[in-house]
């Protein structure tokens, strides 16, 4: 519970330039008792367990290369996308900064993000306790589905971080191809999840209005999740 409750502190620190600081610590505590019964609910989802791993590894502060286990970047490294660690830091902060890096501000992780709020109605914020502890920004997504829109999200965003250092490293990083590729991961996310659900689901009732995903009327799912038209200037 400590690595959960440091990730819940995290979540809500790194939300301090868009939403007024609440008093951190007890804040944290009463989400990460509530955390249980999500992690619960997402293990019993009808999808493949490989698509909630990152997310369970994040409540660990496990994830390799996103500071895992107390491990930050190299010294004197930078992400592809240019970001460094605080030099004067010690390494299990640096290892949490990545993770917030890695898990909200990299290029890739900013494209998701602005993606998923363009698909919520224009009041909502969005903040990094609504990605990374599957808290529902509001009701007019239902809460399963949210849960996979996240899964879908954090996995993309690591995927898209893995880019930037494979393929994309060797012919430099573009921002905007970066970006089209973390959403078309999110995209590629959704998509298996709604063909994983077959004609007779628990979501075949999900109106054809519904955000992200919605039922055909033969009881399918369809995913409908927007992406903006230039991601590179969007803000939130
Ligand atoms: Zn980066």
């Amino acid at each position: 519970m400590e690595a959960w409750q440091q990730c819940t502190e995290s979540a809500i620190t790194l939300a301090a330039p868009i939403q007024p600081q609440e008093e951190t610590r007890p804040t944290a505590l009463a989400i990460t008792k509530a955390l249980r019964a999500r992690v619960r609910q997402v293990w019993r989802l009808p999808w493949e367990n490989n698509w909630k791993e990152v997310r369970w590894r994040l409540l660990q502060h496990s994830v390799v290369g996103a500071g895992g286990h107390g491990w930050p970047m190299k010294r004197g490294t930078a992400c592809p996308c240019g970001w460094q660690h605080s030099a004067a830091s010690p390494r299990a902060t640096q290892a949490l900064q990545l993770r917030e890096h890695v898990f909200w501000t990299c290029t890739g992780a900013s494209a998701i993000r602005r993606a998923i709020h363009h698909n919520l109605p224009v009041s909502v914020q969005l903040l990094p306790r609504h990605v990374w502890l599957l808290e529902q920004p509001c009701q007019t997504v239902r809460k399963e589905v949210w849960y996979v829109v996240c899964l879908a999200a954090l996995t993309a965003m690591l995927r898209a971080r893995g880019l930037m250092f494979s393929t994309l490293a060797r012919t430099g990083v573009d921002p905007a191809v970066v970006e089209t590729r973390a959403i078309d991961l999110l995209l590629a996310a959704l998509k298996d999840f709604a063909a994983c659900q077959g004609s007779v689901s628990s979501f075949s009732d999900l109106g054809q209005s519904h955000p992200f995903v919605y039922a055909r009327p033969n009881g399918s799912l369809a995913v409908h999740c927007s992406s903006l038209p230039s991601v590179s200037t969007a803000l939130i």
